[in-house]
């Protein structure tokens, strides 16, 4: 009977330790990158949480669903059957209602340098066939770019140009990584790290401070530009080195300058801090239109906004800083 017990607690006491095992084995942190928004996607969960695969799982979930819907391609989007609609007023989600609103308002505030119905002219660049329009072309589909045709009522969008041409290239991105944050966030998260090529909300890194980012260097992208350290916050980059090719000498890349229809030529490359990651990519378009001295004007008179700027000058680059910028303790590598 007692050698009975024994092999009794013996087997309890193996089906403990294995499952001890099973579940520190489960508890580790993940970091999973994979391919979607035409981009690579890498999620960061650094605490030991049993969940963390279930978890990182379904933010790649929740990216592929907004992928979908806000395709520019794919004839089942919403963005396509807006696009493609002759009618002046659409029915449209939630998502896109709250997307647009933001959207509306950094055009306002940045003067239309941001426009999200540069989509008439963004549309003519072919970065595959290296082919650029003709300044006709330019100049005829211009007249379809004008965030103030654009207007929302509830979840109706009026188009008083029934030809505008939606383009969210510039902040679906950010709008996407800060709903990938709010998914991490509501299942308890608390150190992680979203990067959507270049858009990043940032949570506590694995010691629960702040997450050490790099900054690319625009011109050589085997190194870094700098560093600065960020928590439960937002940075992005727009570069025009992130789609380019050159004709005739000239760059051409894929941040449009709404007043010209032509590439943006006053900045290299913007990096902007932000609450929230829809605000940073938007804002960052728009600060690489304006260029160093509207931009870092502009950046300097908005709370918890900051930015660097990275720009040519006789062929030299050049850096601007927003006044809080060495708040996020920026190392500058460039002139190393
Ligand atoms: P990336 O997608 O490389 O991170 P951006 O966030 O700057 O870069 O977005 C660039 C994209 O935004 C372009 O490919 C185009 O779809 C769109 N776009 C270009 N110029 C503008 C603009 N002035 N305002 C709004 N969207 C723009
Ligand atoms: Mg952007």
């Amino acid at each position: 009977m007692k050698k009975r017990i024994i092999q009794v607690c013996l087997i309890i006491a193996l089906i403990v330790i294995a499952y001890i095992r099973i579940s520190n084995e489960k508890s580790k942190p993940v970091k999973e990158t994979r391919v979607a928004l035409g981009t690579f996607v890498t999620i960061e969960i650094s605490e030991k949480n049993p969940d963390n695969p279930v978890i990182v799982d379904s933010a790649f979930r929740l990216i592929a669903k907004y992928e979908k819907q806000f395709s520019p391609k794919e004839d089942y989007s919403e963005i396509i059957r807006i696009n493609t609609s002759a009618s002046r007023e659409v029915e449209i989600s939630y998502d896109l209602a709250e997307l647009l609103q933001k959207s509306q308002e950094i055009s306002e505030l940045t003067q239309g340098a941001f426009d999200v119905t540069i989509g008439a002219v963004s549309q003519l660049y072919d970065f595959i066939d290296k082919t650029i329009p003709y300044p006709d072309e330019i100049k005829e589909n211009l007249k379809h770019v004008d965030f103030t045709k654009l207007h929302l009522v509830g979840y109706t969008l009026i188009k008083d140009d029934p030809a505008i041409r939606l383009d969210i290239g510039a902040i679906g991105k950010g709008f996407i990584v800060d709903k990938v944050a709010e998914c991490l966030i509501s299942a308890g998260i608390r150190q992680a790290a979203i990067n959507a090529g270049g858009d990043l909300y940032v949570l506590e890194n694995e010691n629960g401070e702040e997450w050490r980012i790099g900054i690319q260097h625009p011109r050589d992208d085997s190194t870094l530009w700098g560093y600065i350290t960020l928590k439960n916050a937002a940075v992005a980059t727009s570069g025009d080195y992130e789609k380019f090719f050159m004709k005739d000498g000239t760059r051409i890349h894929h941040i449009i300058d709404p007043k010209t229809g032509l590439p943006a030529d006053k900045a290299v490359s913007v990096t902007v801090i932000a609450p929230d990651a829809t605000t940073a990519d938007a804002l960052c378009t728009a600060v690489f239109v304006m260029g160093p001295e509207k931009g870092i004007q502009l950046v300097n008179q908005l709370d918890n906004i900051e930015a660097l700027i990275i720009y040519e000058q006789d062929g030299k680059l050049m850096q601007c800083l927003s006044d809080g910028f060495m708040n996020y303790n920026y190392e500058d590598l460039s002139q190393t």
